[in-house]
């Protein structure tokens, strides 16, 4: 059955509950790290869990089907699925990047690829032109994160994928912020999509996941001999969780995008709030083509106020919102992306991009709103 989106996060791609044994609803835990084999040379289905596990296998198959992906592989962080990706690269290869990026994707680059001399630079891919003239010879791949994190800047996928045609470029989209209910980048033209699955698909603040979403059979069974190579995988336990989490992405995403839409114009009417970065905001420089291309507005919200003292002070008073790092769970969480997630970005850049001192990032929760801005309210007097 062709289900939709809501049905796919709780049944997978089927009506489930008949495949599990003793007819369990939820999916069993597999705690195990090796399986019996029937005969020799026979086997059931698993050998051994770094490859494969029963639950993790479920996860896998609920989250390709909710990308359109040819086959999502679980990783133990968001970070070990895209030091997988960078499997695919090597000596004298060069990587084209988004300017505002995750903080964590930056150390990677400038670290772990640097070292083993891939060389990566940085771009607005907002403007289309520009990212193609930034476009080397030994360019092999186009890295994007739209909606941007911090700074929510919208990168037109399709205008990337044209860019990626013409030079022969691998498309690489992270689409944590949006998730795969907002938005699908391989339906736009993406290689492979990247997931922290810790945030929204988690949902949850309570595990780490990482998931790589393959759109070409050739690259999944590449990714998949370097998967069980390298030993990046999620644990069964963990798998349980996000799948659980999963369940419930459709009424979270809505419900957190409708406080946020609340939140931001809230924040905008605010004395000491000076800018507000929300996607969802028509006067937002990207608005037009996130619409064009996501199907929601997700709920982070970037904003700067009148003064480090007023951001520091924010920070420490909130009460109900909670001063730490990540996003995408039922809790509210407040960053201060200059101490935190973008710590290691070099100051200029992150001057140049507008995380400042003053510059706070705001994941909305589900709480109900009115306490969220009762709870801003009292922090930003
Ligand atoms: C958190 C995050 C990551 C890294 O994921 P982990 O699960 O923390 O390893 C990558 N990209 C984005 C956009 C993130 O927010």
């Amino acid at each position: 059955m062709d289900c939709r989106i809501e049905t796919r996060c709780i049944h997978g791609q089927t009506d489930g509950s008949a495949e599990h044994p003793y007819g369990a609803i939820s999916t069993p835990i597999y705690q195990t790290a090796t399986f019996a084999h029937p005969g020799v040379g026979v086997s059931s289905g698993y050998d051994y869990v770094r490859e494969s596990n029963p639950t993790r296998r479920e996860l896998e198959e609920t989250v390709r089907s909710l990308e359109g992906a040819c086959d999502a592989v679980a990783c133990s962080s968001g970070m070990a699925a895209q030091g997988l990706l960078m499997e695919l690269f090597g000596e004298g290869d060069h990587i084209l990047c988004s300017e505002d990026l995750y903080g964590g994707a930056v150390r990677m680059f400038e670290t772990v690829c640097r070292k083993r001399g891939i060389s990566v630079s940085y771009t607005d891919t907002t403007d289309a032109a520009s990212t193609e003239q930034a476009v080397r010879e030994n360019t092999r791949a186009l890295y994007i994160e739209t909606p941007s994190n911090p700074t929510m800047r919208v990168t037109d996928l399709r205008a990337m994928r044209e860019i990626a045609d013409r030079h022969g470029l691998l498309l690489i989209v992270d689409n944590t912020f949006l998730s795969p209910y907002f938005q699908n980048p391989l339906s736009l033209g993406a290689d492979f999509v990247l997931h922290s699955g810790t945030k929204f698909l988690g949902g949850h603040n309570d595990t780490l996941a990482g998931f790589l979403c393959s759109r070409d059979p050739g690259w999944a069974e590449e990714i998949r001999a370097l998967y069980k190579t390298i030993g990046c995988c999620l644990a069964p336990f963990d798998s349980f969780l996000i799948l659980r989490g999963i369940k419930t992405l459709p009424v979270r995403m809505e419900r957190q995008q409708e406080n946020a839409q609340i939140l931001a114009r809230w924040l905008g009417e605010q004395e000491r709030v000076e800018k507000v970065y929300y996607v969802g905001l028509p006067e937002h420089p990207g608005y037009e083509i996130n619409q064009r291309q996501a199907r929601g507005s997700g709920s982070m919200i970037s904003f700067t106020v009148d003064s480090a003292e007023t951001a520091r002070r924010v920070l420490e008073r909130v009460k109900i919102i909670s001063y730490a790092e990540s996003l995408g769970g039922v809790e509210t969480l407040l960053t201060y992306p200059m101490l935190q997630t973008h710590a290691d970005v070099a100051p200029e850049v992150r001057e140049r991009l507008g995380i400042t001192d003053r510059f706070l990032r705001l994941s909305v929760g589900i709480e109900h709103v009115d306490d969220l801005i009762c709870d801003l309210g009292q922090a930003l007097e």
